[in-house]
């Protein structure tokens, strides 16, 4: 994953809406959203419109945290609107491809196995019995006395007879008539919670808010997360940031990274190591959950990074309590 779509997650996890929405998933109220049919608008999401206000934003809200790659999407199915009143409540007229006429008459063709005759099933039939109008034997059981040949159609119309119609569509709303050539489609998708994104908000939600809370009571001044410039212009992104006096501040700097395997690989040290570089803080953080690799923490005594192993939130709090003052 990019590391602007990282920002932009940051971002999205800190609103309100997002919060309301992602807990629901995490609560495991929600495991997957499907759409809701309506047919005046097609499909809708209540859930998300009870958070966001209507169906339109409930859509745009979404494709934000799909975009930001916090949400993972299924096509679900297709919408088809009228081009005219772009209403959903369209329906399906199979038509004749001769005259266009969609009073149809659709029909199994049989042949009679033993006489080869075929015809469409309205004329074997006599009563309840299927009788083959060619040798007058009946016809039992499928597969052994006769066979189904496929579908054959008649226009009731023009009288003309064909195995494939052509479809056409009909707005209910508005009654107009057109076909593919003019339908409008949209795509309706399903949506999943990442394993990514689901890591990320338990971190943030479990570990960063509370050493938040922590440092403001230690009266450090804390900004989550935070950007920082860097000496090369650039500015970087920390889970944490915070500052200590007001004139000459000391910065500390704190990021998070887990594993839901046993160890954190190296390469959150390496990152971290890129940012301290450009932006030069006091202090380093790097707090992994549950513990590092020899080579990360290796790497990260010669870095000057400080790295915090812990199991859980108290662990990581107490941790830091003791290396911070
Ligand atoms: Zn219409
Ligand atoms: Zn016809
Ligand atoms: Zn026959």
């Amino acid at each position: 994953m990019l590391k602007s779509d990282k920002i932009e997650r940051g971002e999205l996890y800190k609103d309100r809406n997002t919060q309301v929405f992602l807990s629901k998933f995490l609560s495991g109220e929600i495991s997957k959203l499907e759409p809701v049919y309506d047919h005046k608008i097609g499909y809708r999401y209540p859930i998300v419109e009870a958070i966001v206000g209507e169906a339109l934003e409930a859509e745009v809200f979404l494709n934000e945290l799909y975009e930001a790659g916090i949400l993972k999407r299924n096509l679900y199915d297709k919408v088809i609107y009228c081009p005219k009143c772009r209403s959903a409540n369209i329906s399906i007229h199979y038509s004749c491809p001769y005259c266009k006429s969609f009073d149809i008459q659709k029909s199994s063709l049989i042949e009679h196995v033993k006489c080869g005759y075929m015809d469409v099933e309205e004329n074997f039939r006599k009563r309840n019995r299927l009788v083959c109008p060619k040798c007058n034997e009946e016809l039992k059981k499928i597969d052994v006395d006769y066979r189904k040949a496929g579908i054959w159609c008649t226009c009731k119309d023009c009288s003309k007879s064909f195995d494939i119609p052509v479809p056409a569509h009909f707005c209910r709303n508005c009654h107009e008539n057109f076909t593919f050539e003019d339908i409008i489609i949209k795509d309706v998708y399903s949506y999943t919670l990442r394993e990514e994104a689901k890591k990320e908000i338990a971190i943030g939600w479990i570990l960063v808010g509370p050493i938040r809370d922590f440092l403001l009571e230690e009266g450090f001044h804390v900004e989550s997360p935070a950007f920082l410039k860097g000496k090369s212009g650039a500015n970087h992104m920390f889970d944490i940031v915070a500052y200590k006096g007001e004139t000459a501040r000391k910065i500390t700097v704190i990021d998070f990274a887990s594993s839901t395997e046993d160890v954190v690989p190296e390469q959150p040290v390496i990152a971290l190591f890129a940012k301290i570089f450009d932006v030069s803080p006091d202090n380093a953080f790097l707090v992994v959950i549950p513990r590092i690799s020899e080579n990360g923490k290796k790497m990260a005594e010669l870095y000057n990074i400080r790295i915090i192993e812990a199991k859980s939130q108290e662990e990581a709090i107490r941790a830091l309590k003791d290396k911070i003052k």
